[in-house]
């Protein structure tokens, strides 16, 4: 049995392709439904700690909501915007 195939894709790439679309189309589904994600800064609490360790702030990455525009989302408003 030969170690080197000469085939262009390996067999099974189809099926990977055809998963990985599937994936993003969920993905994108995911972004229509529920556009907007935990925020990462402040894990969905609108607060966290200020640099001195002491004080709780605001936080600026989501303004205080604890919510953000997932990227994928992000990512759509802004092709939205150039048409
Ligand atoms: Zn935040």
């Amino acid at each position: 049995m030969p170690i080197l195939s000469l085939d262009p894709l390996p067999p099974g790439t189809g099926t990977v392709a055809l998963v990985i679309l599937g994936l993003a189309a969920l993905y994108v589904a995911e972004c229509l439904i529920w556009p907007y994600g935990r925020c990462t800064r402040c894990e969905g609490g609108g607060i966290h700690m200020g640099p001195d360790g002491q004080h709780w702030r605001d936080c600026h990455a989501c303004g205080g909501s604890g919510k953000r525009h997932r990227p994928g989302r992000r990512l759509m408003n802004l092709l939205r915007r150039r048409r």
